[in-house]
């Protein structure tokens, strides 16, 4: 029997006002994804980040699957080139889709909205709730000051080893990626 593709969940800053070397990473992970035969799940917006990945994944023959809700598809500018969009009623819909249909998770820098979305599957994942990777994409610290603090929660003892180890920090594309199938 043939293989579905793995459906890679992407979180990234949705804010156009990152530096250019954001939405280059952005574009190396969509074309990194597709060249190994995977799709995008995303959060269905063409603006910044999120569009960088959405249209180098499927410039490199990716299929992308967009979940935006109803009130922000003109705020977040959703992406009319997306092979699917999925247009739901609130945040809650859209997390919810976004995890039925992938099978890892990725986080790039991003903000308030991406943190938001990885700490809700890292903390599934360690309470049990899914066994599917949750990766971290740190080239440059930008999560350092967040991992630092969950490191002090550990040290002070309100988050165990196996928690704060379930997620998986890389630095380069091809590591993240990698650890998309691992675990
Ligand atoms: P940001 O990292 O703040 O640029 O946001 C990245 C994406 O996360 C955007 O598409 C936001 O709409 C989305 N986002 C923000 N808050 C939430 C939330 N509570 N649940 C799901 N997605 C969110």
């Amino acid at each position: 029997m043939e293989r579905r593709a793995l459906n890679l969940c992407v979180y990234c800053g949705s804010n156009e006002a990152v530096p250019r070397g954001y939405l280059d990473l952005a574009d190396e992970v969509g074309a990194g994804l597709a060249a190994r035969g995977w799709n995008l799940v995303w959060g269905g917006s063409a603006a910044a980040m999120m569009g960088a990945v959405a249209r180098s994944a499927r410039r490199a023959g990716a299929r992308t699957i967009g979940v935006i809700p109803r009130g922000l598809v003109e705020l977040e500018r959703a992406d009319p080139q997306a092979d699917e969009l999925i247009v739901v009623d609130n945040m809650r819909q859209r997390k919810a889709e976004m995890d039925d249909r992938a099978d890892a998770f990725l986080a790039l820098p991003g903000g308030l909205g991406t943190c938001e979305e990885l700490f809700e599957v890292w903390t599934s994942r360690y309470l049990g709730m899914h066994a599917k990777p949750v990766v971290v994409l740190d080239p440059d610290d930008h999560w350092d000051g967040l991992l630092r603090w969950v490191r002090e929660l550990r040290s002070r003892g309100f988050a165990s080893d196996a928690a704060v180890d379930s997620l998986i920090v890389t630095r380069s594309v091809d590591a993240a990626l990698d650890a998309c199938v691992t675990r």
